[in-house]
């Protein structure tokens, strides 16, 4: 795959050096703060900071809450002249925690309202239920014995997908797509683009050119699918429709949820549905191939980078779901054999 060259050289070369970028002034108003997560760089969140015309402080993001990631937000905020007190909107694009973590922690310091698209809430309320009915569907891919455990210890009733230990998640705003954040001064508009979750937006700032991407488009990381709550829709689907609907951004700067701003997020687009669309070719020659076949028997055909025999857990479950997304879209669901 192609890579998009960065915008900010600074985060670029933060990234290859393994190191959490400084504080850049992306706009006028308009901050990029990086914070760690899961032990800390490069493993970055991007949290964005935007002030409003009456010096109201929105924050997209505000990232994580553990790996002294509220330490970082709050020294990122000082070194702009603010403070996290000052919050008075948290924007978040998903109900990931990497993204959406420090939330509870801003909500409270600051009593800023927390703004996220209702299927997100909707996920985070159903967490238990979908859990129990991924574990269900886990056990009939056919996945060995010896990796089954830690297939299920991943996407079964164990997982947690929200903010986990940060509190109950809360949410004051519901948005949906098209509507406007509420801050002063500024024009930017939220795009859902379910596909990475069922309730995952992009934040569209047009006076400034820029394109809040959360995990939608990245530039180097090809971000996972229906890693949300479960959808009646098929998250691949969606992924691909969600990439479309970006068409008339290629000039826009994208300000993404992990390593480097980049511009041309029509290109990125393009590659990732060519890499989908490769995925969804080797899945029909798997169903062509072989008779009846379990999933994990589909997968096995499957080039996931290293070989399925390289991938356990997370990993594992990680493509088999996939796979299972891929079946779905070519309406082939029934030549799979669930054991
Ligand atoms: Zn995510």
């Amino acid at each position: 795959m192609s890579i998009p060259p960065p915008v900010s050289s600074v985060q670029a070369e933060a990234l290859a050096a393994g190191v959490l970028p400084p504080v850049e002034e992306v706009r006028p108003g308009i901050w990029t703060v990086a914070v760690p997560f899961r032990g800390g760089v490069p493993d970055a969140t991007l949290a964005y900071v935007v002030e409003g015309a009456d010096g109201s402080l929105a924050v997209i993001d505000p990232g994580g809450s553990g790996d002294g990631a509220l330490d970082v937000l709050s020294e990122g905020f000082r070194a702009i002249g603010r403070a996290v007190e000052d919050v008075t909107l948290i924007a978040v694009t998903h109900l990931h925690a990497d993204h959406l973590g420090a939330a509870a922690h801003v909500r409270r310091v600051s009593g800023a309202p927390v703004a996220m698209h209702a299927a997100e809430v909707r996920a985070l309320e159903h967490e238990r239920d979908d859990a129990e009915q991924d574990e269900r569907d886990v056990r009939t891919w056919g996945v060995p014995e010896h990796l089954l455990g830690g297939v299920l210890a991943a996407w079964g009733t164990g997982r947690r997908i929200g903010s986990g230990a940060t509190g109950a998640p809360v949410a004051d705003l519901l948005l949906a797509d098209g509507d406007v954040l509420p801050i002063p001064g500024r024009s930017i508009r939220t795009l859902w683009t379910p596909g990475h979750t069922g309730g995952h937006v992009c934040f569209v700032d047009e006076p400034d050119g820029l394109l809040f991407t959360g995990d939608h488009v990245l530039p180097r990381i090809n971000s996972g699918i229906g890693l949300g709550g479960r959808t009646e829709s098929n998250p691949l689907r969606d992924s691909l429709d969600s990439l479309a609907a970006l068409a008339g951004f290629a000039a826009f700067e994208v300000c993404p949820g992990h390593e480097y701003r980049f511009r041309d997020v029509v290109s990125r687009g393009r590659e990732l549905v060519r890499h989908r669309d490769e995925r969804t070719r080797h899945v029909a020659d798997a169903l062509d191939r072989l008779d009846r076949p379990t999933l994990f028997e589909v997968a096995s055909r499957v080039p996931f980078t290293g070989g399925i025999g390289a991938l356990s857990g997370y990993l594992l479950g990680s493509a088999l779901r996939q796979t299972a997304y891929h079946v779905d879209l070519l309406g082939r669901a029934d030549e799979v054999r669930p054991v």
